[in-house]
């Protein structure tokens, strides 16, 4: 089922305290709406009361869906610098609910499950849209490196995230170009996929941990663990 808390967030741009009601966990498979607002990246955003200003609580969420078998623990995007202490909160909290304290029942169907561990809303989106595409998370964080490599910057800052798929075209925000989408054709992402052995040590590179993102790249991984971190859900 999917769950609620109420917590106190304050206005990244004047401060202001504002109570609000934040999902924690959603079950996807019964949420269309929720899925429909992180694909449109207005899941979690809320307007400020005294200034009106629009942000996005970034706060743990579970975010599962057992029709399609996704198991993604987001975390605030600041604990991605850690990311080596939290990747494997989602395989932990997978394991003791599907497995260790799970009834045969449930038991039974954690088979196949894809668990993953993100960072930040953003990232989320990224995730929910490429699986929901059909697309394999791995192949496209190497197409992000090829990208970064050949058209942007290889910083965190032009790590492209995919937000929607449109015909045969892959759009992607890079931070650094606000007024701009990259569009990738799909063609582009499926020759990747058909040469395996020309990416092996990239794909082998990102594929370490459920923390499956061209992150394990770009950072360390090792700064102190500075985020909250999910509560069981
Ligand atoms: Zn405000």
């Amino acid at each position: 089922m999917t769950s609620y808390a109420t917590r106190k967030v304050s206005c990244p741009r004047c401060g202001h305290e504002d109570s609000c009601r934040l999902t924690v966990a959603v079950r996807a498979e019964d949420e269309p709406e929720l899925v429909e607002d992180l694909r449109a990246g207005r899941l979690r955003v809320f307007a400020c009361s005294a200034c009106e200003h629009a942000y996005a609580v970034d706060d743990p969420l579970a975010w599962l869906d057992f029709e399609r078998k996704h198991w993604i623990v987001c975390l605030p995007a600041g604990g991605e610098h850690a990311w080596r202490t939290y990747e494997n909160d989602s395989m932990t909290a997978w394991r003791e609910s599907m497995v260790t304290h799970a009834p045969p029942l449930v038991r039974d169907m954690s088979g196949g499950f894809t668990v993953r561990t993100v960072f930040g809303l953003a990232a989320l989106r990224d995730k929910v849209v490429a699986l929901h595409a059909g697309l394999d998370d791995a192949w496209l964080e190497v197409l992000k490196l090829d990208i970064m490599r050949s058209v942007l910057r290889f910083v965190p800052e032009d790590r492209p995230r995919l937000i929607d798929m449109r015909d045969e075209a892959m759009i992607f925000t890079v931070a650094t170009r606000p007024d701009e989408l990259l569009s990738i054709p799909r063609s582009t992402y499926d020759a990747l996929c058909m040469d395996p052995l020309s990416w092996l040590a990239a794909h082998e590179e990102v594929t370490r941990g459920p923390y499956v993102d061209v992150g394990r790249l770009l950072f360390s991984g090792r700064a102190e663990a500075s985020v909250e971190s999910l509560p069981q859900p």
